[in-house]
């Protein structure tokens, strides 16, 4: 099936990331988003109108009595309306859209607001759910508080050093090119993310180059699966192609087969008959459907007396709402729907912290061993010392936060152990050890099935929504999905012990 790409309008996610899908846009045009799909989109509407909502409508106490806000319905008419809006002097504009033509692509772009700066030239912003910015001593950015945009005309300095995120230099180059035809490019871009409340900018003109470069890429021809392939809306299109040529990516996705590609190996079976030991080894386990293997005969899991499975949930950047423990026997959730940042946050992190460290002292008075685990530990070390940090001398009644050396000396002791850690020394599976892959093969399944970490992100908006019915649905999802990670992580540890039974021997074949 061909398609005539001179006719496609490209869109800055076209330029980032799998470029087929483009091809695969053009061709089935009206394929409905995945849910994921579906569920990121609903974030962003959502993040959108907590923007929104922050805009000036007015001008304060203070500023020039003249303030024209214009929000631009969708339609068809979007684009017009922009370029009036534009000529009407508007101090704000939302809803913007941009046509253009660059070279031989032509393109389509939407932009969350346009504010006008200094001489009268207008500031590109973009709404994002990812951290666009990050809070450093010594560094400076240029920021305006959202609620002064199209108010302040000159932005001020911040300490903070800029998240650099393709996707955004992309829409804000466009963005400065379409200005730049109506003489009214700033010059500079700014992206709103996870703080609704700053608006950070950038200089745009730091992208065009790589924007042209995107921009002329030609569409491959066919599909290579890569990690965005899991949410993608056109899967179910691109799978039988690449099963039918028995595509190397179906095993190795993205670029992680070009070393064979460039021995001029570019299917599965192919790098399975090359023989190369445990690459082929594992191409052949995944032909195979096994999912895990043993690296060696003999296996082993440290044991304790007294163990306790941890898992963290957190919601974006914004805080840690979840600290699960399972203690062999009961699983205990230290969850609060408060909320995050504030003391609801800083208290249930206390009250975590005192439990742990009230079991591990008990256990040290009984004469027991203590262990604690985890499966990979880079998300609970990093919500427990950025906890300690962000609630530094807090006392909730009996319950305090610990200090960040507390923190430190228990997550680098032997009694802190990362189960995927000692899984990666001991095991191999041809679609990684995640949790999700390993605990199945040790015979464990989530009364949650299908719920991941995008998924808890959804879930978590919702657990703390106005839909109280939604709420508790949702509420009671995460605390499922989160004491079904801590037994998990459970159930690995002794099914290692136990020799890994049922994971073949790598090297050997089939079970
Ligand atoms: S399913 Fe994968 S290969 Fe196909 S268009 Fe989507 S991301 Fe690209």
């Amino acid at each position: 099936m061909g398609a005539n790409f001179e006719e496609l309008e490209l869109q800055p996610t076209d330029l980032v990331g799998c470029r087929y899908r483009q091809v695969q846009r053009h061709r089935y045009p009206d394929t409905e988003p995945s849910s994921v799909g579906q569920q990121r989109a609903g974030r962003l509407r959502a993040a959108r109108a907590e923007v929104f909502a922050l805009l000036p409508q007015a001008p304060a106490l203070g500023d020039p009595k003249k303030f024209l806000r214009i929000d631009i319905p969708d339609g068809e008419s979007a684009e017009f309306d922009t370029l009036e809006a534009l000529a009407a002097e508007a101090d704000l504009i939302t809803g913007v859209v941009f046509r253009g033509r660059s070279g031989e692509s032509s393109w389509y772009l939407e932009v969350d607001a346009l504010a006008r700066m200094a001489h009268g030239t207008y500031l590109p912003v973009i709404v994002s759910n990812h951290r666009v910015a990050r809070p450093r001593e010594g560094a400076s950015m240029l920021a305006i508080s959202t609620t002064r945009l199209g108010l302040a005309r000159k932005p001020t300095e911040l300490p903070y050093q800029q998240r650099h995120h393709a996707i955004d230099g992309y829409r804000l180059s466009l963005a400065a090119r379409a200005l730049a035809e109506v003489e009214l490019d700033s010059g500079w871009g700014a992206a709103i993310g996870q703080d609704r409340t700053k608006v950070f900018l950038a200089p745009s003109n730091t992208h065009q180059q790589a924007l042209d470069a995107a921009l002329q890429v030609t569409p491959p021809t066919q599909p290579r699966r890569v990690k965005e392939c899991d949410s993608c809306r056109y899967w179910s299109f691109c799978a039988p192609e690449l099963e039918a040529v028995d595509e190397i990516s179906l095993f190795l996705s993205g670029d992680r087969a070009q070393s064979y590609r460039e021995q001029g190996i570019h299917t599965v079976t192919g790098l399975i008959d090359a023989a190369l030991g445990e690459p082929s080894a594992l191409a052949r386990a995944w032909r195979d459907e096994i999912p895990v293997l043993r690296r060696r005969a003999q296996l082993q899991a440290p044991r304790a007396d007294v163990e306790i499975d941890i898992d963290v949930e957190a919601y974006l950047d914004q805080g840690a709402y979840l600290w699960g423990v399972f203690d062999g026997r009961e699983y205990l959730p230290f969850v609060t729907w408060e909320g995050l940042g504030g003391d609801a946050e800083g208290e249930n992190f206390a009250r975590f912290w005192t439990w742990l460290m009230q079991r591990r002292e008990q256990a040290a008075a009984a004469g027991e061993s203590f262990a604690a685990y985890c499966y990979s530990a880079h998300g609970e070390n990093h919500w427990m010392l950025g906890s300690a940090r962000r609630f530094a001398g807090k006392r909730y009644g009996d319950h305090r936060i610990p200090a960040e050396d507390e923190v430190r000396e228990f997550i680098s002791s032997a009694q802190w152990i990362d189960m995927f850690r000692l899984v990666k020394e001991q095991l191999v599976g041809p679609g990684g050890l995640g949790l999700k892959i390993v605990a199945p093969a040790a015979g464990f399944h989530w009364a949650e099935a299908g719920f991941d970490g995008e998924e808890s992100v959804h879930a978590y908006r919702i657990a703390v929504g106005e839909d109280s019915a939604a709420a508790a649905r949702a509420r009671a999802q995460l605390l499922s999905y989160n004491g079904d990670d801590c037994r998990a992580t459970a159930a690995v540890r002794a099914w290692l012990e136990a020799g890994a039974p049922g994971a073949p021997l790598l090297g050997e074949g089939r079970r």
